[in-house]
């Protein structure tokens, strides 16, 4: 157990998760909001991460992306793999957050409280279809903006002035990991908002253009095993699932022996 900032998290292979049940994250991630909408800007922004096992692994071999999820205000586990992985090395995640039904929960509260959010990600046209099932499921929901996933460095500047200009709330950027932390991290001092979310694939999703897997898959944490079969070009990004359960396990087993 640790306690970064007063939070109770648990460490993953050195990545701190935060030991929250959906709804705990949901009410964190709104009275971040609360807080920081309320205040006058030059609040700091915060950043929430939704972390799976390919992610930890990443932090493993990167520092910089070590970095940035130990200063996140908030990182939950999106995938299975992380909640398994704290109970073998004898911890405890209470349940997967999937970010994008925990966004799905924040955008409802976005609705009811005039918080605007800003889409930023994936292909041209899917966050405009994204904005606009996202009104019909959420009445009332105010879309700040909406920007592709596709711009270069020398678009970057208009990008993010777009972002300033149409003063959103929160920002959710689905450019899928890591690309989406570190811009968050990069621009974090510039950005307007009261928080920040990467969102990997869920504006495909809210688009339309992806399925999730069906409800009793998710249950038993087969999503994973669903977009694999849907998606079989995430199969090189997978072949960290297997480095991530070995380390875990070594990790047991050495420390059961000391
Ligand atoms: N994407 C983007 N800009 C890029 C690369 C990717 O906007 O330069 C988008 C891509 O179109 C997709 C999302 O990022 O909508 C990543 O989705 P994926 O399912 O790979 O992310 P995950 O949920 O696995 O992190």
């Amino acid at each position: 157990m640790g306690s970064a900032s007063g939070r109770d998290t648990v460490d993953v292979l050195g990545v701190a998760v935060d030991r929250v049940t959906m709804l705990e994250a949901v009410e964190r991630v709104e009275s971040m909001m609360a807080s920081s909408v309320c205040r006058q800007s030059g609040s700091e922004m915060h950043h929430v991460v939704t972390v799976n096992s390919e992610m930890v692994m990443m932090a493993r071999e990167r520092p910089d992306f070590a970095q940035i999820l130990a200063q996140a205000s908030l990182v939950v586990p999106d995938g299975i793999g992380v909640v398994w992985g704290a109970r073998l090395l004898g911890d405890y995640l209470p349940e997967r957050v999937a970010g994008i039904d925990l966004m799905d929960q924040v955008l409802a509260a976005c609705a009811k409280r005039g918080w605007r959010p800003f889409l930023l990600g994936a292909a041209p046209g899917v966050a405009e279809q994204a904005a606009a099932a996202l009104q019909r499921r959420h009445a009332g929901l105010e879309i700040a903006g909406v920007h592709h996933g596709y711009f270069n460095h020398d678009e970057e500047a208009t990008v993010l002035e777009q972002i300033e200009s149409t003063s959103p709330d929160l920002l959710l950027v689905a450019m899928g990991a890591p690309r989406q932390e570190y811009w968050i991290a990069r621009h974090r001092h510039r950005l307007p908002v009261a928080l920040a979310v990467g969102v990997g694939g869920s504006l495909d999703v809210w688009a339309g253009h992806v399925t999730r897997a069906p409800r009793w898959m998710r249950e038993v944490g087969l999503e994973w095993a669903y977009r694999l079969l849907r998606q079989p070009r995430r199969i090189l990004r997978m072949a960290a699932l297997p480095r991530f359960a070995l380390t875990v396990l070594s990790h047991r087993f050495f420390r059961g022996r000391r």
